[in-house]
């Protein structure tokens, strides 16, 4: 059995610090769950729900708790807290892992690169897997990897009526592709992902330019033109190939820019990003190098394919997103045809805070290719988020005027949003196709009619 704080019974101190403890964001909602269940094993989570459905109450769940809308914390639920329940386990002959929801990704990219293996895991080293699976997964090199969702293989879970069971293409199919893009519509809770890993790349280089704002749009320009380079499409074509076989690594490059201010320089700055994995030492260099010859003029400052590992680059995105600051959050996929670069001016240029980011980054080859045959069911080339982040609660107003302000004018052009960034309560947005949306409210149904686990807060008929 778990330890449980209940919260009429436990010191008020020890109350808090569970109920807030591991929240990503600093702005923490007022929302008290009846109690918090500290699960160490699969059995500690079927025991807890079980007590739930003793005592009459809805459950749910943290893994990572880096939803920044604070998913986890739902008045009145017994809280199931999986961050003291990590496994993993690599399977050396199929290359597939099994680890625990409550695994981060750098946790899980420290286990596989030691064995030559690699997955898709998210950009923020302390998101979990739970979170991040089951919304679809936008991890490194995804754009070329897939989302990670789709190398999912089997999950085991826990139903709202308390009984363990697998989920995969053949057993509980409908369940199996709910955890592949429904995010907290999900009707169960998981207790393991079985992850088809791959070869980790040999070769990993970056080169990032930086340019003050008054080139934004030529600088912006030039990296959405390079995408469009004969040896970029060649990339995608092969690219396409390695997500179909998902077996070998070939030259592939994640493309983001960032807007930031930058130490020293007034004004926000555009950072530009080229990410390059392969195995061939040569060919990683030759990508590199023909984007760096076409570079505008004007640049602040540029380091050029330096040697670099999915750990190093996780490393680096703590001290960007700071655990604990205030954040709003909010994201876009962009309809393929929009004049990027103008369109997201406002964003990249007007930051409301020194450590306030705005991100894009291309989707391409995978936006390319269809989704089928899973929850997950809105993409398009172009993915674009906002954070604004600040220290005081006393700007808590004018940061979320300003994400409201510029979303009003990108949504316009929005094919819709990715559910790991977004907040339900905050504002609508497409998350999945209709048929998709229709058939997550059945399955929803179906396999938790007392709707027992926690949904989607703000969205009354997945909730
Ligand atoms: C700054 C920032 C950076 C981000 N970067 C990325 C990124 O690079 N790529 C990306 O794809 N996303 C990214 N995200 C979004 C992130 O993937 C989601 O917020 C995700 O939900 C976090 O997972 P978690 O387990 O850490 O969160 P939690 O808050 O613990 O979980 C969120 C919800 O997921 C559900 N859930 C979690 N575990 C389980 C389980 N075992 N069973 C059933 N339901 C479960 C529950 O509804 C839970 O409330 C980012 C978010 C922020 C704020």
């Amino acid at each position: 059995m778990p330890l449980i704080v209940w919260r009429e019974s436990a010191d008020p101190n020890v109350y808090e610090a569970a109920r807030t403890s591991r929240l990503f964001n600093g702005v923490i909602p007022p929302r008290y769950p009846v109690a918090i269940a500290f699960a160490k094993s699969e059995q500690d989570i079927v025991d807890a729900i079980n007590t739930a459905i003793q005592k009459d109450h809805r459950v749910s769940v943290r893994a990572g708790g880096h939803s920044y809308a604070a998913w986890s914390l739902r008045s009145d639920a017994l809280l199931l807290d999986l961050g003291q329940y990590v496994e993993m386990e690599l399977d050396e002959e199929s290359g597939i892992v099994r680890a625990s929801p409550g695994v981060t990704g750098e946790q899980l990219n420290a286990y596989l690169s030691a064995k030559a293996r690699a997955f898709s895991v998210g950009h923020c080293p302390d998101v979990a897997l739970g979170g991040f699976l089951l919304g679809g997964g936008m991890g490194w090199n995804s754009n070329n990897w897939g989302w990670a969702c789709e190398s999912i293989v089997a999950i085991d879970l826990v139903t709202a009526s308390g009984e363990l069971i697998r989920a995969d293409v053949c057993n509980n199919a409908d369940l199996f592709w709910a955890a592949r893009g429904g995010g907290p519509a999900f009707p169960g809770v998981v207790t393991r992902f079985h992850l088809q890993t791959r070869q980790a790349p040999k070769v990993t280089r970056s080169s990032v330019y930086i340019y003050p704002a008054e080139h934004y749009t030529t600088a912006f320009n030039w990296i959405l033109k390079v995408l469009q380079t004969t040896v970029f499409q060649n990339i995608c074509v092969k690219a396409e190939l390695t997500c179909q076989i998902a077996s070998s690594v070939d030259q592939l490059v994640e493309i983001t820019a960032v807007g930031s201010y930058k130490e020293g320089v007034q004004d926000a700055c555009l950072t530009i990003i080229l990410l390059a994995f392969g195995d061939d030492e040569h060919a990683v260099g030759d990508i590199l190098q023909k984007a760096d010859q076409s570079r505008p003029a004007g640049l602040l400052s540029r380091s050029f394919s330096e040697e670099t590992s999915i750990h190093r680059e996780l490393e680096s995105k703590y001290k960007a997103y700071p655990i604990g600051q205030r954040y709003k959050v909010d994201n876009v996929f962009l309809n393929n045809d929009t004049d990027v670069a103008e369109l997201l001016r406002p964003a990249f240029t007007t930051l409301p805070t020194r450590q306030s980011l705005a991100l894009w980054s291309s989707m391409r080859p995978r936006s390319t290719r269809s989704l089928t045959d899973m929850a997950l069911s809105v993409q398009s080339d172009h993915y674009f988020a906002l954070y604004a982040i600040w220290e005081n609660e006393a700007d808590e107003v004018e940061n979320g005027a300003w994400v409201a302000g510029v979303m009003n004018q990108v949504q316009r052009q929005a094919a819709g949003a990715y559910l790991g960034e977004h907040d339900f309560k905050a504002r609508a947005a497409r998350l999945w196709g209709s048929q998709q949306y229709e058939r997550l409210v059945a399955i929803k149904r179906k396999w938790d009619p007392s709707n027992r686990i926690c949904g989607c807060l703000g969205l009354e008929e997945l909730d």
